[in-house]
């Protein structure tokens, strides 16, 4: 069944947010087929976000995301992909619908709280990059 990564940013953790999130997606039907609080170095930043790395808000970027622990977690369902996507809201919260967690929780498009795949592709990477010990107990 389709799996995607998602991500409680260091804002979101540092704010107590984990409990929450993950509340969400489980209630919503999907299985939580992993869960680590990850301190992630400069080399997993630089891959996670390698179509960014031309970006000037980069290093701003890196620093947000090395400010403290991640809340890294698989999800596993029909659509996680898609569904994981519309329950995070648009990238920038301002634009964010109403009753998604960037709305719900954030203001700032540089503390947006959370991340989640965007495709099935970069689901399975992400999944690789994060979790490289694999998904078993
Ligand atoms: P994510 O990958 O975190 O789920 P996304 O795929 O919705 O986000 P991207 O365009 O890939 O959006 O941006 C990745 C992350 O980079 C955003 O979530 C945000 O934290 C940061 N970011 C994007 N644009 C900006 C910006 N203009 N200023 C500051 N940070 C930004």
């Amino acid at each position: 069944e389709e799996r995607s990564f998602i991500a409680v940013k260091p804002d979101g953790v540092e704010r107590g947010l984990v409990g929450e999130i993950l509340r969400r997606f489980e209630a919503r039907g999907f299985k939580i087929l992993a869960l680590q609080l990850v301190h992630p170095s400069k080399e997993l930043l630089g891959e996670h976000y390698k179509d960014l790395a031309g970006k000037p808000f980069f290093p701003k970027l890196l620093a947000y995301m090395q400010s403290g622990p991640v809340a890294a977690f698989v999800i596993q369902g029909k659509g996680a992909v898609k569904i994981g996507r519309a329950m995070l809201g648009a990238t920038n919260p301002q634009d964010s619908a109403p009753g998604t967690i960037r709305a719900d929780f954030a203001l700032d498009i540089g503390k947006n709280v959370c991340h989640g795949s965007d495709s099935v592709e970069s689901a399975e990477r992400e999944i690789a990059l994060w979790f490289p010990a694999g998904l078993k107990p």
